[in-house]
């Protein structure tokens, strides 16, 4: 049994923002004598991360304020994500364009101009709705950026962090501390912090402990490398989907798909995909044909009515889960208040 402070359990973008937060308010302690020593960081060596399988660009386009706080929720949390990007200058995310590929009123969003795309497409004459400052994501490059800032500011408290690749399948609360167990493998600590994506812990909810329902929804997307569309990133909104160039990849993304539970489950949603494809090749004939692509699926995980879930499940447990469509923006408004709650509540102490 190894025994740690503190478990985090995933390696994904709700862990690295989650604990970047941590690093720096543990910094802004008065009092930093009675700190843990020893954090175990998990990953799971089966469940990949949703965060690097995704198209993984943030905007609000289609959220407006008043109308469902989950509306306001998802303004709010791009709202953060932008003073983030603006105040700390994070390493892989990039500001580009959002356009639409047809008309909205501008009684709905008077904000959005109306303008003529400058994209190195072959449709001259379209109008489009257009955002400016809409985020696109390098997911590896951000995530690594984030690690080594919170590396670095738990280094300079003396707690030294620690991976390991171990598939969690059981969580038994032990007196004050929970037994994590996966094969031969078990882990304890008094302080655990969920951020394991689309693995279904709620299917061993103990009684009393606060576990959403999740329902998990894989996505499959088209990747084409090596295409130059530029030298901005842009997202073009077309029918349902989305098309994304990342200039700093030089890449074309065009879905993803919302696959239901236990579809597609061996092969990939190609129906749906290729009417994506088509439908973009619309507006640029010369895109290369859908079997040049390659195609990539993610996990995203949904909570009831598409909340995500944030906070304390049972005393020294906590969770940020079921970010559903929203995981480049919900962990900016939710960590750092989750932090404070995990702090009064005696996180890591
Ligand atoms: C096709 C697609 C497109 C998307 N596009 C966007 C988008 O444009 N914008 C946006 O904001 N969001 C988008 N999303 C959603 C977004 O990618 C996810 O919400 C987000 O990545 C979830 O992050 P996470 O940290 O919660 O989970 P993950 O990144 O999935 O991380 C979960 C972690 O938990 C670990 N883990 C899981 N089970 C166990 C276990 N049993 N034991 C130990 N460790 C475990 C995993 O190994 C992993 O490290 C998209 C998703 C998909 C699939």
């Amino acid at each position: 049994m190894s025994v740690f402070d503190g478990i985090v359990v995933g390696n994904g973008i709700a862990s690295h923002v989650t604990l970047y937060y941590l690093s720096l308010r543990l910094l802004c302690l008065e009092n930093k004598n009675s700190l843990p020593k020893r954090l175990l960081i998990l990953e799971s060596p089966v469940n990949k991360p949703c965060s690097l399988y995704s198209t993984c660009h943030a905007g609000t386009i289609n959220a407006r304020d008043g109308i469902s706080p989950l509306g306001d929720m998802i303004k709010q949390s791009y709202v953060k994500l932008c003073e983030f990007v603006k105040e700390k200058n994070p390493l892989g995310v990039y500001e580009g364009s959002l356009y639409k590929s047809y008309d909205i009123s501008d009684e709905v969003r008077p904000e959005l101009s109306k303008e003529k795309l400058n994209l190195p497409l072959e449709s001259d004459n379209i109008f489009y709705g257009h955002q400016a400052n809409h985020h696109f994501f390098d997911p590896q490059i951000f995530l690594d950026w984030t690690k080594s800032e919170y590396i670095k500011n738990f280094n300079n408290l003396n707690i030294t962090v620690n991976y390991k690749k171990a598939h969690i399948t059981n969580i038994i609360l032990d007196g004050e501390n929970y037994n994590l167990t996966s094969g031969v493998d078990q882990f304890k600590a008094s302080s655990i912090l969920l951020t394991s994506g689309a693995e279904l812990f709620s299917i061993w909810t103990k009684e009393g402990w606060n576990y959403p329902k999740l329902t998990p929804r894989e996505g499959d997307y088209l990747l084409l490398k090596n295409i130059d569309l530029g030298d901005e990133s842009f997202s073009i909104m077309i029918v349902s989907t989305n098309v994304i160039y990342r200039h700093f990849r030089k890449e074309l993304l065009i879905g993803g798909t919302t696959n239901m539970p236990n579809e597609y489950l061996d092969k990939p949603n190609n129906k749906e995909l290729r009417f994506y494809h088509s439908e973009f090749k619309h507006f640029y004939p010369t895109l290369p044909d859908y079997d040049k692509f390659e195609i990539k699926r993610g996990a995203r995980v949904r909570g009831p009515k598409r909340y995500p879930y944030c906070g304390e499940l049972n005393k020294g447990l906590f969770a940020m889960v079921g970010l559903y469509k929203n995981g480049f923006t919900f962990p900016f408004l939710m960590a750092p208040p989750l932090v404070e709650e995990m702090i009064q509540k005696n996180f890591l102490k």
